[in-house]
């Protein structure tokens, strides 16, 4: 199972591609961090790290966390 962990100042984005279920609200609701087209797919210095944790909580199948 892939785990991907994106470090943003004291907190990390993980994210579980088995739990994704590509629903595309992260992707819709902070364009500006989640790129699926592109690699790395995250890119946490696209938004702040209150934006990111906001969008983080959203998402339906948990795929997304935050590791503090
Ligand atoms: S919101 Fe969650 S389930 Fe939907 S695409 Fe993003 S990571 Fe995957």
């Amino acid at each position: 199972m892939a785990i991907k962990k994106y470090e943003k100042e004291d907190i990390k984005i993980v994210w579980e591609s088995e739990k994704c279920i590509h629903s595309a609200n992260c992707a819709k609701g902070l364009a500006s961090v989640f790129k699926p087209q592109e690699k790395p797919w995250i890119q946490p210095e696209g938004a702040t790290k209150q934006a990111i944790i906001d969008q983080v909580i959203q998402c339906p199948s948990r795929a997304l966390s935050i590791e503090r």
